[in-house]
């Protein structure tokens, strides 16, 4: 007997039928006499159809407003959910994030959690019923809806399992755990058995959306017992651990992330002297957007290029800003590219192995894909390349790093 936290995401609740299995599966859990907490998503693409019905009014509607409207689709799913549940003797009760009182900051649509009540559920668990609370959502100090940003009931998953100390946050989805690199990119990608915790945050943060990045970090920081699984499949999945130091036979890279999230913007001639580049930078950051890879080339004449990334949601903007920078600075030009990718390998083994950025670039040139901007640190390294090479170049890679087959 044990206490579960089960999520189960948006695909795996996309349909009265899939919601009727959901129920069957947590059933035959509570069968065995487990404690169950069920976290769901909003049914699928029902956040973005909220999203769009709100665009269709105005293109920046107030934040607040947004999560209103966004925190609707989960109430949906607690709710029938429940139904399904009672409809085959199991007693359960849903709750909304506020109802629990899932209290988070006021950073509306990207909120964090700051702390649970857990006496209603830990009252009706006592009493014998499932808990089933709406993902992805909270409520600030002064009453209003808060949601956690997109993918978001995952981290209500894990701030749950933390906040009740469960044995285990399964996080149930369409694919069965963990893969090497999306499964749905490459078909021969492996699925991982266990990943580190510092790995797992790395793919989650360069695009690797099988679990939002805060959950991740969430699990670290609280210790949870997390692992990814199928939901209408049977089978291990993949458990994130803590790293094992006295595995000598880490492989140097466990996988590949990418994302097709940003664009690529470059200020050409500017003047090549101290200060240039927090003066491109503050009122970047100043607009409230945020930079990712930067690069500077070595000067020419007293003069250099200055570039970087952000996401596309933020390139109009940020190419604004630098048209009006460019000429303050008596820059040459303003270029920008939205049809990029990134693409990056990720692995606590690059740690004691050198030579593997050399081999992601071989890789790379052997299929004649350019790279426009690098960038490492000591677990990853990432490439910017045209968007049309993507998936050719996680393909490559996967290969050249031998992904599908298992380490010895
Ligand atoms: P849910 O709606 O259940 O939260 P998501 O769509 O958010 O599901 O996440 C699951 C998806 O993540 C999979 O369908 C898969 O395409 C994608 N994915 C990306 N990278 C990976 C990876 N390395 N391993 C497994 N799935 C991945
Ligand atoms: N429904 C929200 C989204 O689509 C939250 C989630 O599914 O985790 O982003
Ligand atoms: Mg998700």
């Amino acid at each position: 007997m044990a206490l579960l936290v089960q999520k189960f995401g948006g695909t795996s609740v996309g349909s009265v039928d899939r919601i009727e299995k959901v129920a069957e599966k947590v059933r035959k859990f509570r069968d065995q006499g487990d404690d169950i907490v069920v976290v769901v998503s909003a049914m699928s693409g029902e956040t973005n159809r909220l999203i769009s019905l709100a665009n269709e009014i105005m293109e920046e509607p107030t934040a607040r407003e947004m999560d209103v409207l966004v925190s609707t689709g989960e109430q949906v799913t607690i709710a029938l959910l429940c139904m399904a549940l009672h409809k085959r003797g199991v007693a359960a009760r849903s709750y909304t994030g506020p109802q629990v009182r899932i209290l988070t900051d006021d950073s509306h649509t990207k909120a964090r959690i700051l702390d649970i009540d857990n006496h209603n559920i830990q009252a009706d668990l006592s009493a014998g019923r499932v808990v089933v609370v709406a993902g992805f959502q909270g409520v600030d100090e002064s009453g209003n809806i808060t949601t956690l940003g997109r993918g978001g009931s995952d981290t209500t998953a894990v701030a749950l399992a933390a906040a009740l100390k469960a044995d285990e946050c399964q996080i149930y989805t369409d694919v069965d755990g963990v893969y090497t690199t999306d499964p749905r990119v490459v078909d021969s990608a492996r699925r991982l058995d266990t990943i580190t915790f510092e790995e797992m945050l790395e793919m989650a943060s360069l695009g690797s959306k099988v679990l939002q990045i805060r959950s991740v970090e969430f699990a670290g920081k609280y210790n949870v017992p997390l692992r990814v699984l199928h939901s209408f499949q049977e089978g291990p999945g993949t458990l994130i651990t803590i790293e094992d130091d006295d595995n000598m036979e880490q492989p140097i890279v466990s996988g590949i992330a990418f994302n097709r999230d940003e664009a690529k913007l470059t200020i050409a001639g500017v003047p090549d002297i101290p200060g240039v580049a927090s003066k491109i930078l503050k009122p970047v950051s100043d607009a409230n957007i945020e930079v990712d890879m930067i690069v500077q080339n070595v000067g020419a004449d007293n003069h250099t290029d200055f570039t970087f990334t952000v996401h596309r949601n933020d390139f109009k903007k940020a190419q604004a800003i630098l048209v009006r920078l460019s000429e303050e600075l008596e820059a040459k030009e303003v270029k920008g590219d939205d049809k990029i990718a990134k693409v990056s390998i990720v692995g606590v083994g690059m740690r004691s192995h050198a030579g593997v950025a050399s081999k992601m670039f071989e890789a790379l040139s052997v299929e004649g894909i350019n790279i426009q901007m690098i960038s490492t640190s000591e677990i990853k390294v990432s490439v910017v390349i045209d968007e049309k090479y993507l998936e050719l170049a996680v393909r490559s890679l996967h290969s050249a790093f031998e992904l599908s087959e298992k380490p010895a």
